[in-house]
């Protein structure tokens, strides 16, 4: 089998269509048929696609998702399981399946980049910078990406920009022209260079003291949406309703979720956009957010137990011990999970995140909480 090298930025999904066809296979039937007939059957069967896909290419798995996969945006903030990309990852593990996801949109591709990577690679390839979430344009050529239909994966981009569609051109323009946007995008290019996720304990850090030096009130645990009113005032227009529709909420006074939690949430981690925004809002470019980062990662020991607010530590410990408790017939491993899902709840994160995160069903987490709180009722500790 003919295996070419992956090219710099090249996306997985793109790369694995580029091998295929190289070696006679096209169209997604062929795919399986492909692999099982090639030298990738003999290849550990226990290994996930991803990590199969770098012992083809003679890469360890670290190198390969690293800068071939979305798994560092997409992974970018993590709470209590910080992943290092060397980590493996079984099948069903929630990393696996974020490393070949993809912006909502669909798949994008610059056409100068196409023309270019034809020119001097030979062969035009799916770039993994170009698919982050809200980002529209290409940073090199400063160019409007173009959205590509849903079977762009199976071809090359040169081949799939013919059918392409440009993205709404009031969109695009008011993106590129704005400040805030612009530094979004920058953090999101930022977090696809990470080599290992940030602790939510790290972004707590930096966003609370960086509140405090701009004079904005932040505590761990208040309610309040300063980042989505300030979010919603820098970045109005077609761009934020189209990839932030909930900051429309923040015009009332009302709780934007995902992104007023990422100044107080340490036990539950948010979406990669909701911190690539809120460091956009707090910070003056990518790079001082970056700087302050690396400086509380020094400071701070990932993993470190939450301080919950003293007043809210008594109902807390109640709750926990209870829940944990009362959890019988499950293993031990979900015991933990659902625990700390309910540390998330009682932290602020809703269930349905709670749950997500920390991999329980919404009603093995609601049952846990029911059992956790009827005995506080029955001893009247409830006030
Ligand atoms: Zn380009």
């Amino acid at each position: 089998m003919n295996v070419p090298v992956p090219l710099p930025d090249e996306l997985a999904n793109g790369y694995t269509e580029r091998l295929l066809r190289l070696n006679g296979y096209s169209g997604a039937t062929c795919k399986s048929r492909a692999f099982s007939e090639s030298n990738f059957r003999k290849v550990l069967p226990q290994l996930s696609w991803i990590e199969k896909l770098a012992r083809f290419v003679g890469q360890s798995p670290e190198q390969f998702r690293h800068q071939h996969t979305m798994l560092p945006f997409n992974g970018a903030v993590r709470a209590k399981d910080l992943i290092r990309w060397s980590m493996s990852s079984p099948q069903r593990s929630p990393f696996h399946y974020s490393a070949g996801k993809l912006n909502p949109l669909g798949m994008l591709a610059c056409p100068q980049c196409a023309k270019e990577d034809t020119a001097f690679w030979g062969v035009s390839y799916w770039r993994r910078s170009h698919q982050l979430t809200g980002v529209v344009w290409c940073a090199k050529h400063e160019a409007p990406l173009m959205l590509c239909d849903p079977s762009a994966a199976s071809s090359l981009p040169s081949e799939a920009l013919s059918r392409a569609k440009p993205l709404d051109r009031k969109l695009v323009t008011q993106a590129m022209a704005n400040v805030t946007v612009r530094k979004y995008a920058e953090m999101c290019a930022s977090f696809l260079a990470n080599s290992r996720s940030l602790s939510t304990h790290q972004v707590v850090h930096c966003l609370q003291a960086r509140a405090a030096t701009l004079g904005i009130r932040a505590h761990s645990g208040v309610r309040s949406s300063h980042i989505s009113r300030v979010a919603l005032q820098a970045t109005e227009g077609p761009w934020q309703q189209m990839f932030f529709p909930d900051l429309a909420r923040a015009r009332e006074g009302a709780f934007v979720d995902s992104i007023d939690r990422t100044y107080s949430s340490r036990n539950v981690a948010y979406k990669a956009p909701a911190y690539a925004m809120a460091f956009a809002v707090f910070y003056d470019s990518a790079e001082d957010a970056f700087a302050d980062l690396d400086a509380s990662s020094a400071l701070l020991s990932p993993g470190r137990p939450t301080r919950d607010k003293p007043a809210n530590r008594r109902s807390h410990s109640a709750l926990r011990k209870h829940s944990v408790d009362r959890i019988t017939g499950s293993s031990e491993k979900v015991q933990t999970r659902i625990r700390m899902a309910i540390e998330a709840f009682v932290d602020g994160a809703s269930i349905a995140d709670a749950a997500s995160e920390q991999r329980v069903s919404e009603d093995e987490l609601r049952e846990a909480m029911r059992n956790a709180l009827r005995p506080a009722f029955a001893s009247q500790q409830w006030s």
